[in-house]
């Protein structure tokens, strides 16, 4: 049996809306969800079925109109970043002054760490995912698949318990997308970190255990029957 308190997110009744009166669109609603340790989900639906919104929500990114959202094993929202909650977007939003080593230890360097420890773990997180031989390269320099890989050994570094992507493939082709996939599974089930994946991709989909749908703002989950009749 698993508890509410052992969620890394839990989402109840959640909504969102955007915009007042006739122009109000509602992205999300009546949402309910809930992601442990070691879940690895992908959320399937086409382009705006409220994929993005939800992930913000979940991410504390943004606040539901209707309902809460909890992080209940990680603490209040203002403890989510930098750190246990990792954020994977479409494009990589690394820092383009930065080199790759720059970019990925500069989160450690915010969260308090000292220069020389940053620089190890931020090293490391690179070597896990291979990709120490790009450390003093600029984010130009970069292929998509390899600048998407560093943003997710960024999140690595910071020991992630929970790490939420937002089509993180969309602007990639079949085979990269694949061994990006794979770098995000890699690293949750090395963490033991929750992962949601955002995917409007059914051949992505298929490739995690449990597979969430959003249509027109409306989640659902696969949920255990509980009925005794
Ligand atoms: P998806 O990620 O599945 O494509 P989104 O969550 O981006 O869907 O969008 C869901 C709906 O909410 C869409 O109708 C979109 O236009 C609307 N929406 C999303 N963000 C905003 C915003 N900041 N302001 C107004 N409408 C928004
Ligand atoms: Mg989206």
């Amino acid at each position: 049996m698993t508890h509410i308190e052992d969620a890394l997110v839990h989402g109840s009744d959640v909504a969102r809306t955007f915009g007042e009166g006739a122009a109000a669109v509602v992205a999300v609603h009546d949402a309910h969800c809930v992601v442990f340790p070691g879940d690895h989900i992908a959320v399937m639906g086409t382009s705006g079925s409220g994929k993005s919104t939800l992930l913000h929500l979940l991410a504390g990114l943004d606040e539901p109109t209707v309902g809460a959202v909890t992080w209940p094993v990680i603490g209040t929202r203002s403890q989510l970043r930098p750190g246990p909650v990792g954020v994977v977007f479409q494009s990589p939003s690394l820092m383009p002054a930065l080199t790759v080593l720059e970019n990925v230890t500069l989160p450690l360097l915010l969260a308090g760490m000292e220069r020389d420890d940053a620089q190890r773990q931020a090293r490391q997180a690179l070597g896990t995912l291979d990709l120490e031989e790009l450390a003093e390269k600029l984010p130009e320099e970069l292929s998509g698949g390899q600048a998407q890989r560093v943003a997710i050994a960024r999140i690595l570094a910071s020991c992630p318990r929970l790490i939420l992507a937002d089509e993180p493939t969309g602007q990639l082709d079949h085979a990269t997308g694949s061994h990006v996939i794979d770098a995000l599974v890699a690293v949750a089930t090395t963490t033991k970190a929750g992962l949601v994946v955002n995917t409007h991709d059914p051949a992505m989909a298929e490739r995690f255990p449990t597979r969430w749908t959003m249509a027109d703002g409306r989640l659902t989950t696969p949920e255990v029957c509980t009925c005794s009749a």
